[in-house]
């Protein structure tokens, strides 16, 4: 993404939102100057702030004034692409302010404390000069004790799941100021008077690290808060993480009742393959446990580890072709997808992404990453394959690169837009991602059949039922435990049982709820929202409803909550809303 503004005529409230936009971005960064590191906004970069009462006051001032600016701006005067972007800000204002106000997690998430990832990234990106970059770590150092003992003053209660995770973090961090940059120094041509000064600072740093880390650890903590979010504040993080039409008690009660549907397909599947599969077994009258070894038989379908990426490859020109066979949406030929195989930094891996340039990088390449297997032990290589086996490879590259991020990328460049770069809605594009798996699948895609299919087979279509049972169920498990108490057993439940994974990715899962709330509801929510929508316009237009329009009308707005979208779609002339 480019962080080209769109110029709007003179005169008139667009551009005067314009300028309001360019103000408010340049403020953002001074507020918070990691972010804008993180975004590769780099004028920052030697500023640490600290996280006292004084910092959260100043924040708090920064939301007051440019919510009063954005309130002078005439909403409704503005361009479709204008309006989301008013949208976005407003909604950041009030998250920042319910952040402090509201959901404290400044004084029960001891994990926010952590400055090694902001450190790391100054010496592992080649953004500027390696004397220039030392020299900003040199000055962000400064802050770091003091940053530290303003982080003891604010914790009261912290949660045990946070703490630990803090002193497993923070602890795992100190490389940082270690190997890391000793080895910087090494390249550097710096004098020995500065590198010196700067082992002195790290060496503090790191006393200040060791020091938050012991002091953790010591912490009594009899009254220690609970993980779980609980219903009130989670309805409210919901409501400004996700940006939904829908709350996230109906968002749950959908997920249950999708579950249940899942689990009868796969069940309906499971029946009409046994004989094809399990000669002369009979089958399990436990029906998970029926679908469970079907699914262990359908996956031991996988490509060899040194095939891995070439079958990845082998795909997305598939992929394009079929799209355009079924007029799905239209595919810019003049902008096909990068594949690398994964850079060092990233190596160990395996699977799939896309990483697309940050808004200050206007040069990137989006570039579709493929992991290799290489240097993998045999049973750790032939577990992944078979998670990533034969069918669930095709849906990852549908999900990944093509007709999934990947083209939601390329309409989203299409209206470049600094303010949905940098506060884009998650769940609008995991939604868009997961929408397009299902719509592929329907749209009769199958790798077995060619460009041509014209309908999926039964293994590819369980094999998706079990993907997408795992977005269903993380929406389950992020609801329940954080607003209904479950158990550590009932998740696992859920998760090995009722979603088909294994022991170890279960475990995984747990770990992840008990210190992140809301974000796993991103994916099932996105994509309950479009695929809605979506049915509620086939339903309303009839013949008149054309697929290909829809998508391509709906990616036109950008990574915009589907909400949104959905309003301002609805307002169009029926002409040219999907004809
Ligand atoms: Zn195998
Ligand atoms: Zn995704």
């Amino acid at each position: 993404m480019s962080a080209v503004m769109a110029k709007s005529p003179a005169g008139g409230e667009d551009q005067r939102f314009d300028q309001y936009k360019e103000q408010f971005v340049l403020e953002l960064w001074q507020a918070y100057p990691a972010w804008a590191s993180s975004v590769g906004y780099h004028k920052y970069d030697s500023v640490l702030v600290v996280p006292n009462n004084e910092s959260r006051i100043n924040e708090l001032t920064f939301c007051g004034v440019q919510m009063n600016l954005l309130k002078k701006i005439k909403l409704e005067e503005l361009s479709d692409a204008n309006k989301i972007d008013y949208y976005l800000i407003e909604n950041q204002l009030k998250y920042a302010e319910w952040g402090i106000n509201e959901e404290r997690a400044y004084e029960w998430n001891p994990s926010v404390y952590n400055v090694s990832e902001s450190f790391a990234n100054m010496l592992g990106n080649d953004y500027e000069d390696l004397n220039v970059r030392l020299w900003h770590f040199y000055g962000r150092l400064a802050a770091v004790p003091d940053y530290y003992a303003a982080a003891e003053k604010n914790i009261k209660n912290p949660t045990k799941e946070h703490t630990a995770l803090a002193i497993e973090q923070n602890t795992g961090g100190i490389s940082v100021f270690t190997d890391d940059i000793e080895e910087a120094l090494k390249k550097s041509n710096l004098g020995d008077v500065e590198k010196t000064a700067i082992r002195e600072r790290a060496k503090k740093a790191i006393s200040a690290i060791k020091e938050y880390t012991s002091w953790l650890e010591k912490m009594p903590n009899a009254s220690s808060r609970s993980f779980r979010l609980g219903a009130a504040l989670y309805e409210k993080k919901f409501g400004f993480e996700i940006q939904s039409g829908y709350t996230a008690d109906q968002i749950y009660k959908k997920a249950l009742v999708h579950k249940e549907e899942l689990h009868e397909k796969m069940y309906a599947i499971t029946k009409q393959l046994w004989s094809k599969y399990m000669t002369g077994k009979s089958m399990p009258g436990d029906r998970s446990v029926a679908i469970k070894q079907m699914i262990d038989v359908l996956s031991l379908n996988h490509v060899q580890p040194d095939s891995f990426q070439a079958a990845i490859e082998h795909q997305l020109p598939e992929l394009v072709a079929f799209i355009k066979n079924k007029d799905l949406i239209y595919i810019d030929p003049s902008k096909p997808l990068v594949v690398r195989k994964e850079p060092g930094y990233m190596a160990g891996v395996a699977g799939a992404s896309i990483n697309a340039p940050g808004p200050y990088d206007k040069n990137g390449n989006t570039y579709y990453n493929v992991g290799s297997l290489g240097g993998w032990d045999k049973d750790k290589a032939e577990s992944y394959l078979r998670e990533y086996n034969h069918y669930i490879m095709q849906i990852l590259n549908i999900h990944e690169a093509i007709p999934g991020h990947y083209t939601q990328l390329v309409y989203a460049n299409q209206s470049p837009s600094i303010i949905k770069s940098i506060l884009g809605n998650n769940a609008m594009i995991e939604g868009w991602a997961v929408y397009t798996e299902r719509m592929m699948l329907e749209s009769g895609y199958d790798g077995d059949h060619g460009v041509n299919s014209t309908e999926a087979s039964p293994e590819m279509w369980l094999m998706y039922y079990k993907w997408n049972l795992r977005s269903t169920c993380n929406t389950i498990l992020d609801y329940s435990v954080h607003t209904k108490n479950m158990s550590k057993e009932d998740a696992m439940n859920l998760l090995v049982n009722d979603a088909f994974q294994q022991q170890a990715e279960a475990e995984g899962k747990w770990k992840r709820v008990s210190v992140t709330q809301v974000q796993l509801d991103c994916y099932f929510t996105g994509y309950t929202e479009i695929y809605d929508f979506r049915q509620e316009l086939k339903n309303e237009m009839g013949d008149k409803f054309n697929l290909k329009k829809f998508h391509e009308q709906f990616l036109s707005y950008g990574s915009a909550p589907v909400k949104y979208i959905k309003e301002l779609m609805k307002s169009l002339p029926a002409s040219r809303k999907v004809k």
